[in-house]
């Protein structure tokens, strides 16, 4: 008879823990999905850098302010 139980309470324990690492695995997998982050290019040097650290103007993006500077100069140049 306590071996039954025992072995109940064995397999509850079980069915806890199988439970609690499947919803431990899933959670790890949406956190990687939310840590991929959409790359853009520098118009300029052509370095991949993530979206939210570049500098975004007129549909193109720059690594740095100065590469936006530059890159206008030579589209105004280009103009002339
Ligand atoms: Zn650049």
């Amino acid at each position: 008879m306590i071996l039954k139980w025992i072995a109940l309470i064995a397999l509850g324990v079980l069915i806890y823990w199988f439970l609690k690492r499947a919803r431990q695995i899933q959670q790890k997998d949406n956190n990687d999905l939310a840590a991929i982050e959409d790359m853009v290019c520098c118009a300029h040097c052509g370095v991949h850098l993530p979206k939210s650290e570049s500098i975004a103007s007129q549909d193109q993006y720059f690594c740095n302010a100065h590469h936006l500077q530059q890159y206008r100069d030579v589209m105004k140049d280009l103009d002339e």
